[in-house]
């Protein structure tokens, strides 16, 4: 039997307000437990919530970046349910009036192939506290400073196929939160969560599976294993004669396995109902039009633009608008570089990317900086250095030794492009070497590759290989 898989994601973007959702309290990230929990947050008798109007702005922004429909009037709804890290019984949440519909994100696959994923809805919410278990024998602790934090959940239609399609939807997403700089996107601290919901069915079937939901998945990493564990789960489950029950399942990276942790029947009723202490969120055309003036350049329009611009692949352009630091430092590179797009490219996706990632870099930490990498495109354009050469300079500038020029002045590395002087080494090596020239004119042409190699060697691998191949080719022929 052939099944197919079908995943839909639900993700929590924290939004980078400096305050909460509801307190004037602040979301700096790191602060001793519980000084940063104000009244509100405690959910002490009497207080009242106040909508912070830049968490709505950031949910504008979210739905004109992601192609969404910003819902005119939403409702802030009470979602009831007992946890010592929810002082007030409840979280404040959105249900059937959220501040976002629709909407979508196109993901580019690994074949070159596009896909548009479909978006259900985003919501605005507030996040709970945490329970501190490490430091306290056989108690818990309890920090509040998370609580009332901002949140936006993007909920995205059941439209995914496979592990690595969720993966991209993810990244994609990331990246456009990023872009819009309502979420800092980090998933290790948790200000970017996924749960993944998963379900099989026989291909063809319409009806979808049961699904389960995976929960702590904190990586791209862990997203996909957790999703492809499942998968193999749920087929060897219904193969074997068994039914998928709907439940939430916790991933174990260490075992790399999902395991039961809440089943439907002990699922929560949660009793939602709009919150009383709160209006409904109504917003204006005007605040609309206001937050559209002020988007900055987004992925996919940077992705076109250099495709345009730059004479880029799609598959190019993609990985160098992924993040906008990555963008900018490619577009100061090709500035310095005397305008060489393609060149630039190719040393920033194929050298710099790979040792940024061999260690665990980020673009922003780079050694090398973007004019300094635009240098030695420019080098390399204008013949000074050859590629080869070009790849030791590089590694030279990883290390810091100096500019592009100074490391080619100092290590003696400039291009030998002067006619006279190679040809005078042409000629060393053809009387050093009567046998293999006698070979070569009598026909066995494979030679040609020894003499190339000896003119290199002879020079340090600063002949100009063009002019070498051309000259030497020329002397050989007699
Ligand atoms: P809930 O609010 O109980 O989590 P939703 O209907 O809002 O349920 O769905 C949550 C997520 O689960 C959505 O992303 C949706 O696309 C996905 N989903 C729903 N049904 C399935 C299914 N059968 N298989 C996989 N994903 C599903
Ligand atoms: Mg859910």
């Amino acid at each position: 039997m052939e099944w197919e898989t079908v995943i839909g994601l639900e993700v929590h973007a924290q939004l980078s307000t400096k305050t909460k959702i509801f307190s004037g309290a602040s979301t700096q990230f790191g602060a001793d437990p519980n000084t940063q929990a104000c009244a509100i947050d405690l959910g002490l008798p009497g207080v009242l919530p106040v909508l912070n109007k830049e968490a709505v702005e950031m949910a504008i922004k979210f739905a004109l970046g992601a192609h969404a429909t910003v819902q005119h009037k939403s409702v802030f709804a009470r979602k009831n349910y007992f946890y010592p890290d929810l002082p007030k019984g409840y979280q404040i949440s959105q249900y059937d009036r959220p501040i976002v519909s629709h909407g979508y994100i196109d993901i580019q696959l690994e074949d070159g192939e596009a896909k548009r994923i479909n978006l259900t809805r985003a919501h605005l919410e507030e996040d709970a506290g945490k329970s501190l278990h490490e430091d306290f024998h056989g108690l818990t602790g309890i920090d509040l400073n998370r609580a009332g934090t901002p949140l936006l959940e993007i909920v995205s239609e059941p439209e995914m196929r496979t592990a690595k399609e969720a993966v991209a939807y993810l990244k994609a997403l990331r990246t456009l939160v990023r872009y819009l700089e309502i979420c800092d996107g980090n998933m290790q601290e948790g200000s970017f969560r996924c749960d993944a919901n998963v379900s099989v069915r026989p291909k063809g079937e319409e009806k979808l599976g049961t699904r389960t939901e995976l929960k702590n998945i904190n990586s791209f990493r862990f997203v996909e294993r957790a999703i492809n564990f499942e998968i193999e789960r749920q087929i060897n489950v219904i193969e074997n004669g068994g039914t998928i029950t709907q439940e939430t399942r916790l991933y174990d990276p260490n075992k790399n396995e999902t395991r039961p942790m809440r089943s439907k029947e002990e699922a929560h009723d949660y009793r939602y109902f709009p919150d009383p202490d709160l209006l409904p969120v109504v917003i204006a055309e005007e605040l609309i039009e206001k937050v559209k003036r002020e988007l900055p350049e987004l992925p996919q329009e940077k992705r076109d633009r250099f495709m345009q611009q730059y004479g880029l692949s799609a598959y190019d352009a993609d990985i160098l608008v992924s993040s906008k630091e990555l963008a900018d430092y490619y577009e100061e590179a090709v500035k310095v570089s005397g305008n060489h797009p393609k060149l630039a490219a190719n040393w920033v996706i194929s050298e710099l990317l790979g040792v940024l990632n061999k260690n665990n870099l980020e673009i922003t930490e780079s050694p090398i900086e973007a004019a300094e990498l635009g240098h030695l495109v420019a080098r390399i354009a204008d013949e000074t250095i050859s590629g080869k050469i070009a790849k030791t300079i590089f590694e030279c500038l990883w290390e810091k030794e100096g500019s592009v020029d100074d490391i080619i002045e100092k290590r003696g590395l400039k291009q030998v492009t002067d006619t006279a002087a190679i040809e005078k080494l042409i000629d060393e090596i053809i009387a050093n070497n009567p046998a293999q020239t006698a070979d070569y004119r009598a026909g066995k042409e494979k030679l040609f590759g020894f003499f190339v190699g000896q003119a290199m060697k002879a020079s340090g691998g600063k002949m100009n290989p063009k002019q070498l191949n051309e000259l030497l080719k020329k002397k050989l022929q007699g």
